[in-house]
């Protein structure tokens, strides 16, 4: 069995990043910028914002973390983002979600110019990604692709199950599998029978956010697990939505929480916004 270890390979990462920017810098004065915007003032999200902008320190990336109050009006977002836009200086805008209630999260999602949209949310990005064409990758499902190729993992043929649906991890995952040539199945809450499909895949992707949801007894000898769930337990213990112990000696290979999926969606946060400092790069050298 091996632990997939998501913090060295996304330090790796955020070192590549490192140079990418310097050499970027060095060659055309362009610093990548990016924007985190935080409504309201939810705890778990205010330390991601946190985190990812010292992420974006550390790699000689600008950034701006812009906070805005819980009672912010749905225009006075969209007011935001579309200075963001066309703000020179910010190459990557991202808001971080959840947003509150009384906003609608696909209406601000769809403001961003998809030039920055650097989280990959935007239908136009979502379009080119189940395309196969160029584009942002949504952050974690290309961590979990990165570390398939990093560890040499053939995806031509595997039989895979993504665990959940959802538009920022399954939906993007099953797309990225597909277009890697696996043979994806998408199980979500209705799924009549979970098990059926997990004893017979060769990898499992779990993103539910139920912790210890997948079990020894419900993955095949061999399997591969990979793990997004991030959930709190009572005891203030970070724990995933597979169980760890009970997996890992039936696994080739198994991501532990925390160390395994969550360093790298920061990691790929920083590529892409490195990515879009390219891009404006290319139109100013088009003008
Ligand atoms: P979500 O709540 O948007 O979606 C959860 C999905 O799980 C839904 O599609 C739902 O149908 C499915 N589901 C719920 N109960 C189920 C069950 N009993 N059996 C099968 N499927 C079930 O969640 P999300 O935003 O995709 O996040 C999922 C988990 O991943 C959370 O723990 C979250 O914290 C974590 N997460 C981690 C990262 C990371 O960087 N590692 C990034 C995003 C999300």
């Amino acid at each position: 069995m091996t632990i997939l270890d998501g913090k060295a390979l996304s330090n790796k990462i955020k070192e590549e990043v490192k140079q990418e920017v310097e050499e970027l810098k060095n060659k055309t004065n362009i610093t990548p910028g990016l924007a985190v915007i935080l409504v309201g003032d939810d705890p778990a999200s205010a330390t991601y914002v946190a985190s990812k902008a010292r992420a974006c320190k550390n790699a000689g990336i600008y950034s701006v973390e812009h906070k805005m109050p819980k009672t912010t009006t749905q225009e006075e977002l969209l007011e935001t983002i579309d200075k963001m836009n066309k703000d020179e200086k910010l190459d990557g805008i991202l808001v971080q979600l959840p947003l509150p209630k009384h906003i609608d999260t696909r209406t601000v999602l769809e403001k961003i110019n998809p030039l920055k949209d650097v989280d990959g949310f935007h239908p136009y990005n979502v379009g080119r990604m189940v395309s196969n064409l160029d584009t942002f990758l949504p952050a974690t499902p290309f961590g979990v692709m990165r570390m398939f190729e990093e560890h040499n993992i053939d995806l031509q043929g595997k039989d895979v199950v993504v665990i959940g649906r959802s538009d920022i991890v399954g939906k993007p995952m099953a797309s990225l599998l597909t277009n890697a040539g696996a043979t994806v199945s998408v199980c979500h809450s209705k799924t009549k029978d979970l098990n059926s499909y997990t004893k017979k895949a060769d990898i499992v992707v779990i993103a539910v956010g139920i912790p210890h949801l997948l079990k020894a007894d419900m993955i095949k000898e061999g399997a591969i697990v990979i793990d997004v769930g991030i959930n709190r337990l009572d005891t203030g213990k970070l724990t995933g939505d597979a169980h760890f112990e009970d997996c890992k000696d039936k696994c080739s290979f198994i991501t532990p929480v925390p160390g395994g999926v969550g360093p790298m969606t920061i990691a790929m946060l920083l590529k892409n916004t490195v990515k879009a400092a390219k891009l404006r790069e290319k139109r100013e050298n088009k003008c």
